[in-house]
């Protein structure tokens, strides 16, 4: 996070322009938690007034931005990320979001490195932005109100603020079980959605699934993947506990590597049954593309039998380390 912000040159931002980065409030918090981890917070805090419409905030104890590039910050195209648009190794790297949040409803950004002695506010809607001194801890805190005020046939097609604060816990959670070292934080019109101590993954587990369901999942720690996977006798009839990661991002489950981690239990899950399971694949920037898909919830991998092979290896690896499992009789 060294780089300055500098707004990308044509040739690069065709390769990459999104379009529509924000279509609803779970998407301004995506793109503000991917900021913050890109800033390497510990601390990340989010908070919902309206299931998001009214007050989307997001506060990290991340790096901050310096004063004199907090200006650019909205600007389309505007990232201190991107290097190498084949070998992405940030969350972010199109330098839309905040540009399309100022756009989309009233942002406003305040920010303080460590090492600067004064904070700046930063408030923007569309092109009018207005820049002041302020005190505030260090990091960064992003507040986005009104959503869509000005767009009302985007605000027409919401769903009810309830089942937005649903999906944002979801998405909160999932965040928590990729980074358990973290602490997490979800407040939705003053009620506590979502807390998490930094722990390891079978803690996440605990914080978002039940203490319940964490007893019952070993880990799995190889150089390939990294996580958690459910004890055989904790299996579900449909696949909606696979959860990955690449890189540290929450993508969707290709199915070609969720049928990979099935064929890793083997004989010990019975036939249409699924396990829960919380991975996270390391593989080098240049093998995956998370530049195919507007919300980046899809990623393109290179080598997918192989990577498929490996996992189903690693997972079968993992279950016969676990005394538990091995004791085990017979699934059928
Ligand atoms: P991108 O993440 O693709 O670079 P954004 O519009 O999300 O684009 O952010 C623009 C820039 O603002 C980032 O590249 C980064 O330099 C800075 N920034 C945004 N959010 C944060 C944050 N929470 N902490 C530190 N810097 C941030
Ligand atoms: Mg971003």
């Amino acid at each position: 996070m060294s780089r300055p912000i500098r707004v990308l040159p044509p040739e690069v931002t065709r390769l990459i322009a999104a379009g529509e980065v924000i279509s609803r409030p779970l998407d301004v918090v995506r793109e503000l938690v991917d900021n913050a981890l890109d800033a390497k917070a510990t601390r990340i805090e989010v908070e919902l007034e309206g299931g998001g419409l009214s007050v989307v905030r997001v506060r990290d104890n991340g790096v901050g931005i310096p004063e004199a590039d907090v200006p650019l910050a909205p600007r389309r195209h505007a990232t201190s990320k991107l290097a190498d648009v084949n070998a992405i190794d940030t969350l972010g790297f199109r330098g839309e979001a905040l540009w399309s949040m100022a756009w989309a409803g009233e942002l406003t950004l305040v920010t303080r490195p460590a090492a600067q002695l004064g904070a700046i506010e930063l408030k923007a809607r569309g092109d009018d932005v207005e820049v002041t001194r302020v005190k505030a801890a260090a990091g960064t805190a992003v507040t986005v109100r009104d959503l869509f005020a000005a767009l009302p046939a985007r605000l027409r097609t919401q769903v009810p603020p309830a089942t937005e604060v649903r999906e944002v816990t979801t998405l909160l959670g999932r965040y928590a079980l990729h980074h358990p070292e973290l602490h997490w934080k979800l407040v939705a019109d003053g009620e506590v959605k979502l807390q998490h101590a930094p722990s390891d993954a079978r803690g996440a587990v605990a914080s978002v699934f039940g203490a319940l369901t964490a007893n019952r999942v070993l880990s799995v720690d190889a150089e390939l993947v990294r996580g958690v996977l459910s004890r055989p006798e904790l299996t579900r009839p449909r696949r909606d506990r696979m959860l990955l990661a690449v890189n540290g991002r929450p993508v969707a489950f290709p199915q070609v590597l969720e049928k990979a981690v099935i064929a890793g239990y083997g004989e010990l899950l019975p036939s249409g049954q699924a396990p829960l399971c919380v991975l996270d694949l390391r593989l080098r920037p240049s093998d995956v593309n998370p530049n195919v898909h507007p919300a980046k919830a899809e990623v393109a991998l290179a080598n997918v039998p192989d990577l498929a092979a490996q996992l189903t290896e690693a997972v079968r690896a993992a279950l016969m380390a676990s005394p538990l499992v091995r004791s085990a009789p017979a699934l059928h």
